[in-house]
């Protein structure tokens, strides 16, 4: 029977984790049991209130009522959502692995869908979530504007709304667990990997209970981490900015010089000698953006080689005849 293995990154859900678990998950686990083996990886990420004490002992108290094994991921400290899913994907051992959040907005019910698009072929498989219908209006516009953003600036394979609720095969989280850059945002990453693709769209609900704990700032330290770590485009747009402003001075500058010192100035505009200095010293900006750019260029490539991202990724289910 293939196994299946359940990534859960819980952080300070001390109020409705136990829930989580034992009303939503593992019952829906349970009903697919017949047909798979589950083994479910929490990942405390350091949280601060009681939630490590709770998953200790629901983990101790349902010992014999569960068919699935339970591993406990505990971090010394929070370091995060994107690296608590990595540590518990690296712990995971099934021929699948699943990850989904435990405030129960990722519907669990769902998961059947994932198991049977990857039975179907599919590597990877992208929860989509509705169209932010739960959310206030600034937190939607924020979401939108970060995928467009996203988008922009070349990421092109990243569907608005896809969440980390997520089934990966075997295969692509061999090859995801090689990735040694620290400042991961994990959907980004999995995305650029490739692979077969199918997404399902959800419904995302409201949390069982507490608050989520992504505030705006660390949405915004997540948002501008996955900008820098995707792309190079932050680093390189002021080299385009200044190129603009050259070329622009530039030739208001020729344009000055026809004018009044060729032609006399025909036109009448009597520009004096303080808008020549400001077109000159303009132009000069632009040059100065254009040499920060060359520099950037530099480091965009300098982060590129320390990201130290596999060179390629292979598909080994179309591959034929490889060495192992
Ligand atoms: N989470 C985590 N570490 C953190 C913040 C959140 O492991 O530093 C977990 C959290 O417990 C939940 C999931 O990541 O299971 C999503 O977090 P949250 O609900 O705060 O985010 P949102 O629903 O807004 O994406
Ligand atoms: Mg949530």
């Amino acid at each position: 029977m293939k196994k299946i293995s359940v990534v859960v990154p819980v952080y300070n859900e001390e109020k409705g984790i136990c829930h989580f678990l034992s009303k939503d998950l593992i019952p829906e686990l349970n009903r697919l049991e017949d047909k798979y083996n589950f083994e479910l990886i929490l990942v405390n990420d350091g949280s601060s209130d009681n939630t490590l004490t709770i998953l200790q002992s629901f983990i101790n108290d349902n010992k014999k009522t569960l068919n699935s094994p339970i591993k406990l991921v505990a971090f010394a400290r929070n370091f995060g959502k994107e690296i608590a899913l990595s540590a518990g994907i690296k712990e995971a051992t099934g021929d699948a692995v699943l990850t989904i959040d435990a405030d129960g907005q990722q519907p669990p019910k769902e998961i059947h869908k994932f198991i049977e698009s990857w039975e179907n072929g599919n590597e990877i498989i992208v929860g989509v979530r509705d169209h932010f219908t739960k959310h206030g209006f600034i937190p939607r516009l924020g979401s939108k504007m970060f995928y467009k953003l996203f988008r922009i600036m070349g990421n092109k394979d990243t569907v608005p709304g896809s969440t980390d609720f997520r089934l990966m095969d075997r295969e692509v989280v061999d090859e995801y667990n090689k990735f040694t850059e620290h400042n991961r945002i994990t959907r980004g990453l999995i995305d650029w990997m490739g692979y077969k693709k199918e997404y399902i769209n959800y419904v995302y609900g409201n949390r069982f209970a507490g608050k989520p704990s992504y505030t705006f700032k660390k949405l915004f330290k997540l948002a501008i981490d996955s900008f820098v770590s995707m792309s190079d485009t932050p680093l390189v747009i002021f080299g385009y900015l200044g190129s603009l402003i050259s070329i622009f001075s530039a030739l208001l500058g020729l344009f000055i010089i026809i004018n009044q010192y060729v032609l006399g100035d025909p036109l009448r505009l009597y520009w004096n000698g303080a808008v020549q200095m400001t077109v000159f010293i303009t132009f000069l900006i632009g040059l100065v953006m254009i040499s920060q750019y060359v520099t950037a260029l530099y480091i965009s490539h300098i982060h590129s080689e320390t990201q130290n991202r596999p060179l390629y990724i292979i598909s080994k289910k179309n591959s034929k005849n490889l060495k192992k």
